[in-house]
């Protein structure tokens, strides 16, 4: 049996994830994957940090506050001699 998945496989399992749990060998088999792959161990924390921010903001949590910044004119008058 074959315990290594290949980064595209492991990328398809990280997106499925996010639907659905993973069955026990495929998730496994992911984490197997994760401890040698660094690359894949980066996709992953960027993927569950989207999907905790998009968990936050379906849940309506308010996290995000807009700044609303207030634009300040300086109007430059030029000194016209009278
Ligand atoms: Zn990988």
């Amino acid at each position: 049996m074959n315990w290594m998945h290949s980064c595209k496989k492991v990328a398809e399992l990280l997106s499925q994830r996010l639907d659905e749990p993973l069955g026990l060998i495929d998730s496994l088999r992911l984490r197997i994957h994760l401890s040698m792959c660094d690359n894949c161990g980066n996709v992953d924390k960027q993927m569950s940090s989207v999907n905790a921010l998009a968990a936050d903001l379906f849940s309506g949590g308010g996290a995000i506050q807009e700044d609303a910044q207030a634009t300040q004119h300086s109007e430059a008058t030029p000194t016209s001699p009278a």
